[in-house]
């Protein structure tokens, strides 16, 4: 998403290389405690720039270099960066071999990630750092994510499932800063979307239309109002079909799908004017 809350942004930030040394908030270099100092970017606190292995440039983060470049760069290939105290340019590690300040409270040597410490952990199947307690996460191997610990054992597996990009943004899932949301159904959006959805009134996982979370309630005050409303005499008895769709067959084929009905009373809610077929 583009419209990142960006309170220290500057029209020409980050554009030539070195520049984005206007967009780090220099720490008090009297700060006792140097390694707490909050510098960085809008992504992360850390005090180093990253030396892009694409163009050589250097910014704070890969996210403010794909923000301004038309390329992405890839964490993974960095080697280098440049201490934002001092300048000395050195190989990517936790501390400035020069002025020994700490370039961040949390570093990953695999992801050259730096930041404050918000109980980050490195998952070696996921490829990338999450944000733990990694005591609270495990990785299951079918969905190929790292999920809450009270999903273990409790939840719908789907091969890969954060591979597939959220249905509500349609933007990545499985490296996105933003948390993911488990859908009863196995699929997955961010926290941030299914928030929203569940603002919008949407109840239904926009893939395969199953409910959201728990709908009993929902369906008993639907039965009952539905029976408090019997219908004119010339409809009563007819019955009409619906399918009846499982995420299982999402990916099946229409054919297969078609002969997933319910055949159930045709039911006409007065009050909202609408068919109802419960
Ligand atoms: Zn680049
Ligand atoms: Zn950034
Ligand atoms: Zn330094
Ligand atoms: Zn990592
Ligand atoms: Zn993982
Ligand atoms: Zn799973
Ligand atoms: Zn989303
Ligand atoms: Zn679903």
């Amino acid at each position: 998403m583009q419209q990142r809350t960006n309170v220290q942004s500057k029209p020409d930030r980050q554009v030539v290389e070195g520049e984005c040394r206007s967009d780090v908030f220099l720490c008090d270099t009297n700060s006792a405690n140097m390694s707490a100092c909050e510098c960085g970017c809008e992504h992360y606190v850390r005090s180093c720039l990253l030396k892009a292995p694409c163009c050589g440039k250097f910014y704070v983060c890969r996210l403010c270099h794909d923000d301004v470049e038309d390329h992405q760069m890839d964490r993974f290939r960095v080697t280098e960066v440049k201490c934002s105290l001092c300048d000395t340019v050195q190989q990517s590690q936790q501390m400035c071999e020069k002025c020994r300040v700490a370039f961040g409270e949390y570093y990953c040597s695999i992801c050259h990630l730096f930041d404050k410490d918000k109980k980050q952990y490195h998952c070696l199947p996921c490829g990338i750092c999450r944000i733990g307690p990694k005591e609270n996460y495990f990785h299951c191997e079918k969905c190929n994510l790292c999920l809450a610990s009270n999903l273990r054992g409790n939840h719908k597996c789907v091969p890969d499932v954060s591979r597939q990009n959220c249905p509500v943004c349609l933007e990545d899932i499985h490296t996105s800063r933003t948390g993911a949301h488990v859908l009863p159904c196995g699929h997955l959006l961010h926290q941030t979307c299914f928030d929203y959805m569940h603002k919008m009134g949407g109840y239904r996982c926009p893939l395969c239309m199953h409910s959201a979370w728990n709908m009993k309630h929902c369906w008993e005050e639907m039965d009952k109002q539905i029976s408090e409303t019997p219908m004119p005499s010339e409809y009563q008895g007819i019955t009409v079909k619906v399918p009846l769709l499982q995420p299982e067959h999402l990916y099946a084929p229409p054919s297969c799908v078609r002969n997933i009905q319910a055949v159930v009373p045709l039911h006409v809610r007065q009050r909202r004017g609408f068919v109802d077929a419960r």
